[in-house]
């Protein structure tokens, strides 16, 4: 297991090293407040929250409410808040309108915003959060060369699709042809894929054939975003049981669960698997006492 859920800062997960490449680009484009946009479950909001605030930095967190259109508490909107970001409430519907009106009013206190996604729509900033696991890819080389260990098959949680675009762009970029595997959180085997490839065409800036090295699996999304089965209660409890490692229903959890699922499937054994802990240790926290039937 690459253990990114322990990257020091801010509970650590794999929108530390996203959060990082946007505040470069943020201070690349002479920009002085960050606008982030996210649900309260949001780790992303809470990891850019937490750096705006040691940065000295306004930030802004535009946040959906849940299709039903009621808002959870959570740890991570708590962690927000406690961070003195201005917490914009908008419905999904309106994201854009919400996106434009919010820059407009912080240009017009003479501060110059930076959008995390990008335009309003969310779209043209995919290649900064890309190189993010780019890099993390070139760590696992590293591993590799260091302990003489090659993975045949990477693992992890894919969601926004940003992960797992930086994985592969980075194994492109490098010949290598081993497996990474993106186990679904959310989208549909075909959203997803379009998503990621997208993401990679932004990044690389040519046509790939993407069709034999995006695997996007969402066979374990178990009914769908945040939903969880008995299998991903049991494979959280096993985890902490025997490795003292904390995962959650929405991400790892279910991740860990599917990656299992998955080579037990397809009958791979004697191989060399590396699963990406990609963090969100507050949402274990969420779940603890429902895990634990305090
Ligand atoms: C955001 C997130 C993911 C998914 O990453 P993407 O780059 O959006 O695919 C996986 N695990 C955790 C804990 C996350 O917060």
């Amino acid at each position: 297991m690459k253990h990114d859920e322990l990257l020091p800062f801010s509970f650590g997960g794999n929108k530390v090293r996203i959060a990082q490449k946007y505040f470069e680009d943020m201070n690349k484009k002479g920009c002085d407040c960050m606008i982030a946009y996210g649900n309260s479950r949001s780790n992303l909001c809470r990891v850019i929250a937490n750096m705006s605030k040691a940065k000295g930095i306004p930030c802004i967190v535009i946040s959906p409410a849940d299709e039903s259109g009621s808002r959870v508490e959570t740890s991570n909107s708590m962690i927000v808040k406690a961070m003195d970001a201005n917490i914009i409430p908008c419905n999904k519907a309106d994201v854009a309108a919400t996106v434009a009106s919010t820059m407009d009013e912080y240009r017009g206190q003479g501060l110059n915003p930076y959008y995390i996604y990008g335009d309003i729509y969310g779209k043209g900033n995919e290649r900064v959060a890309v190189q993010a696991y780019v890099e993390a890819y070139e760590e696992i080389l590293q591993y590799e060369a260091e302990n003489g260990i090659i993975f045949d098959y990477i693992f992890h949680a894919s969601g926004t699709g940003i992960t797992q675009a930086g994985l592969i762009c980075g194994s492109l970029l490098h010949g290598d042809n081993r497996q990474i595997i993106g186990i679904s959180v959310a989208r549909d085997t075909e959203r997803g894929c379009d998503v990621i490839a997208d993401n990679i065409l932004a990044y690389m800036e040519r046509q790939e054939d993407t069709t034999k090295t995006i695997h996007f699996e969402d066979k374990y999304l178990a009914g769908g975003y945040g939903k969880y089965n008995d299998q991903i209660e049991d494979t959280i409890k096993r985890m902490l049981n025997e490795d003292g490692i904390p995962l959650d229903t929405t991400y790892t959890g279910k991740a860990f669960w599917g990656t299992t699922e998955y080579l037990k499937e397809h009958s791979i054994e004697g191989k060399n698997i590396l699963f990406i802990h990609t963090g969100g240790l507050p949402l274990f926290f969420d779940k603890l006492a429902a895990l634990t039937k305090l």
